[in-house]
C-alpha cells in the first residue's frame, strides 16, 4: 500500500478507537486466517469475583477468607485481587493488614504460597496441590461442577492440609460473543488459550461460541501456541491483555492489546484496541482489508 492509504487506515482505524503502531500491522491485519484470544481479561472482564467458598477442614470460612487475603496481599494476579476484595466486604480488612506475610512465593501458572502468622499457606489450582502431595478428597468432584459453570475453583491448604475450595468468576464482556462471531464469519480461525483449568476453559469458551481452545498453558509457554499455529501454516493474530501475553504478542504476525491492560502488553503488541472491545478485532480487519483494495 502506498504510505498515503496506510495513513487514511491508520486514521480511520483511530476513529474506531483502534491504534495502529506500524503501518505493516495494518497490512498483514486483513491476512489473519486465526485469532488466538487470552481469556481472562481479553474475553472476560478480568475483574474476578469470589462466588462459592467451601470449607473442607477445622478452618471456617472468615478465617480461610483473611489467611487466603493476607497471602494474596502480596500478588498482582487478578484472582488475587478478587481474593483481596471478598475480604475487604466482609470487613476482614483489618485483620488481612495486620497478618504477617513472609517466605511469600508465586508460583507462575499454579499459585502462591506463604508463611501467614506462623501457619503454611498455600492457595492454587489442583496440579499444585497434586505436586506438594496436598489429599483433596472427594472435593475434585465438587471443584469440577463448579468448574462446569464456567468459575475458576482454586485450593486453600493450611499447614499441609486442605482447608477449603475458593471459587471466582469473572463475566464474559457483554460484546464478546458478537465480536468472535464476526470473526468466524469472516472465515478466522478462533481459538482461546488461557493457564485456567481445562473444565472452565471449556465452558467459558461454549459461552463465548469458541470450539477450539488450549487451556493449562503456562505462562512461558503462550507463544509456543502462536507457533504452532504458523507452522500449520497460518497467519497469526494473537489478541492479550497480561504481562504473559507480551511474548506471544510480539511473534504473532499481528498483535492486538487490550487498551486496559497492562503497559507490557500494550508495548509488545503491533495494534491498541483502545475501548477494550474484541469488536476492534474485526474493525481493523476491515480498514485493513479496504486500505489495500484502495491501492490496487
Ligand atoms: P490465567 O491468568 O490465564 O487464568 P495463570 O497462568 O496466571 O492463568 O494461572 C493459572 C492458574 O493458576 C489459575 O487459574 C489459578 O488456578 C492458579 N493461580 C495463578 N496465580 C494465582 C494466585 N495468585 N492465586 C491463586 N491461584 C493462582
Ligand atoms: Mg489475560
Amino acid at each position: 500500500a502506498t504510505p498515503m492509504s496506510v495513513m487514511v487506515g491508520v486514521g480511520k482505524a483511530a476513529e474506531a478507537g483502534v491504534l495502529i503502531r506500524n503501518g505493516e500491522a495494518l497490512q498483514t491485519a486483513s491476512k489473519i486466517t486465526a485469532m488466538i484470544l487470552d481469556k481472562t481479561g481479553t474475553i472476560t472482564l478480568g475483574a474476578p469475583k469470589v462466588t462459592d467458598v467451601i470449607i473442607a477442614g477445622k478452618y471456617d470460612e472468615q478465617t480461610v477468607l483473611q489467611l487466603a487475603a493476607t497471602l494474596e496481599s502480596g500478588s498482582e494476579h487478578p484472582l488475587a485481587m478478587a481474593i483481596v476484595e471478598s475480604a475487604q466486604e466482609r470487613n476482614l480488612q483489618r485483620d488481612i493488614e495486620t497478618g504477617k506475610v513472609s517466605n511469600f512465593n508465586a508460583i507462575a501458572g499454579h499459585g502462591v504460597e506463604a508463611e501467614v502468622d506462623g501457619k503454611t499457606l498455600l492457595f492454587g489450582n489442583e496440579k499444585l496441590m497434586r505436586e506438594r502431595g496436598i489429599d483433596l478428597g472427594n472435593f475434585v468432584e465438587k471443584a469440577q461442577v463448579l468448574a462446569a459453570d464456567a468459575k475458576t475453583p482454586m485450593y486453600f491448604a493450611i499447614d499441609n492440609i486442605f482447608a477449603a475450595i475458593i471459587a471466582v468468576a469473572d463475566p464474559i464482556k457483554d460484546d464478546s460473543i458478537a465480536a468472535i462471531k464476526r470473526l468466524q464469519h469472516s472465515g478466522i480461525r478462533v481459538v482461546m488459550l488461557t493457564g485456567d483449568n481445562r473444565d472452565t476453559a471449556k465452558a467459558v469458551a461454549n459461552k463465548a461460541g469458541i470450539t477450539e481452545f488450549f487451556a493449562e498453558v503456562l505462562p512461558e509457554e503462550k507463544s509456543k501456541k502462536v507457533q504452532e499455529l504458523q507452522m500449520q501454516g497460518e497467519i497469526v493474530g494473537m489478541t492479550g491483555d497480561g504481562i504473559n501475553d507480551a511474548p506471544a504478542l510480539a511473534i504473532a504476525n499481528v498483535g492486538f492489546a487490550i487498551g486496559t491492560g497492562t503497559d507490557v502488553a500494550i508495548e509488545s503488541a503491533d495494534i491498541t484496541l483502545m475501548r477494550g472491545s474484541l469488536h476492534g478485532l474485526a474493525d481493523a480487519i476491515a480498514v485493513s482489508k479496504a486500505t489495500l483494495r484502495n491501492i490496487k
